[in-house]
């Protein structure tokens, strides 16, 4: 697991003015990394880091040939998170993550020498577009939540809201990539096989109870060959960062055909990702024990380490935004949710990580999962509308006097996530947003 280092030192300064403002989600203590050109440029996608409200273009980085090679591995690392995926970059593991986090510190930091040379290769993010940030090989959608299980599996089956494999292993199902979207991407109500309590029989229609999914994506770094497992302790070494992923649900056509396979239509229509990933060395600050309540199984040694329970799980505080169209056009900001935090899963992310390759499944650099959604202990922190309204049976009341049980079209469901604690810097995801749109005819 990181350790702290000069990166994260909460008196760091950036010579980049709009990184020191507290509102920022993008402070020197952060460098996150996307993918990205100037808006309807047309020209070649390449990795970016965030820096307040500036992307670092690392193309133009790469070739102003800033990087010095006091650290072999950073030139080697700029020149691989340059390019138009960062799978190359993902591949490379945290020894090459790491030197090329120190480089972009300190040419970021105030003081630096390079500053009015580094000033050419920034780009203002209100002026770039972006695309998911690796060439996504396979995407599972992980269960971690215990709140969640419970709330939603109450409603599906009353008499047995958590399955018996919850507490023994983080379950999964293998999901869709094509339909991943990045942030803005409008979505389309899904249709499907709908089988509402009482029908004579089932009908194609559109989806009418639409919902969000409040998660964490996970992007792969280095993979594992096939047929070898992932030690617990050695799991995160394989985990290159997180962004926010909403994976939007057809709940009445989950209802219909989740059984006996799992999700297929309800939720193969759309995904949506935050541009931003949020490295593994950028949440060291925010590490918490991992802790399981004395009643409940204990985790199987594999899903166990001395190490893990002392910081395997991290403080992530998680927000839901809605805006509806009537809001939006009264010009009324999004209207808040629910909040939640990561610090709630059952499952951490090196449990996930070291399950999914028990098999000897063999995961590849860039490949993606979610943490499924995060709901927190108390009523409200739900992470998904059918949580929120008890399966749409208490509508939420709106601030411009609208009601909602499920999404409507030209609803914008807005992501956030940021990590704060005194000692260390603020830092964020920014944001995962989505409007609903209508049904195609
Ligand atoms: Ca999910």
């Amino acid at each position: 697991m990181n350790t702290l280092n000069e990166t994260h030192d909460p008196c760091l300064r950036s010579w980049v003015s709009s990184a020191q403002d507290e509102r920022s989600d993008f402070p020197i203590q952060n460098l996150p990394y996307a993918v990205f050109r100037p808006r309807t440029s047309g020209q070649a996608w390449r990795g970016g880091v965030a820096i307040g409200d500036e992307v670092l273009d690392l193309a133009a980085l790469a070739h102003a040939q800033l990087i010095q090679a006091s650290d072999p591995l950073a030139p080697a690392a700029l020149n691989a998170a340059a390019q138009e995926t960062l799978n190359e970059f993902m591949a490379l593991g945290p020894a090459h993550w790491g030197a090329l986090r120190r480089a972009l510190s300190r040419l970021l930091r105030w003081g630096a020498a390079e500053k009015d040379a580094l000033q050419q290769c920034l780009v203002p993010q209100a002026q770039v577009e972006y695309r998911v940030p690796a060439r996504v090989g396979d995407y599972t959608d992980f269960y971690t939540s215990v709140h969640h299980a419970t709330n939603v599996g109450r409603l599906f089956r009353p008499d047995s809201p958590l399955p018996p494999n919850y507490k023994w292993m983080p379950i999964g199902y293998h999901g869709r990539v094509s339909s991943l979207l990045i942030s803005e991407t409008e979505v389309r109500r899904p249709r499907g096989q709908l089988m509402p309590p009482g029908a004579p029989g089932p009908t194609l229609a559109a989806c009418k109870r639409l919902d969000y999914e409040l998660e964490l994506g996970v992007f792969i770094g280095p993979g594992n060959e096939l047929g070898q497992a992932i030690n617990l302790d050695e799991a995160e070494a394989h985990v290159f960062g997180l962004c926010l992923l909403n994976d939007w649900s057809a709940r009445d056509i989950q209802v219909w055909e989740y059984q006996p396979l799992g999700p297929f239509l309800s939720k193969n229509f759309a995904t949506s990702l935050s541009p931003w990933v949020v490295t593994m060395e950028a949440l060291a600050p925010y590490r918490l024990p991992f802790t399981r309540p004395s009643q409940d199984p204990q985790p199987l040694p594999y899903l166990d380490s001395p190490t893990h329970r002392t910081q395997g799980s991290i403080d992530i505080q998680l927000e839901v935004r809605l805006q509806t169209l009537a809001m939006r056009q009264a010009g009324q900001p999004a209207a808040p949710m629910s909040q939640s935090n990561y610090r709630h899963a059952y499952w951490t992310l090196a449990q996930m990580v070291t399950h999914h390759a028990a098999s000897g499944c063999n995961l590849q650099p860039g490949d993606l999962l979610g943490t499924g959604t995060q709901s927190g202990p108390e009523p409200g922190e739900g992470g998904a509308l059918i949580e929120l309204t008890l399966g749409g049976q208490q509508p939420l009341s709106l601030p411009c006097g609208e009601r909602r049980t499920f999404l409507e079209d030209g609803d914008t469901v807005a992501l956030r996530a940021w990590c704060e604690r005194p000692g260390a810097a603020r830092l964020g995801f920014g944001v995962c947003e989505g409007q609903v749109l209508p049904a195609s005819p």
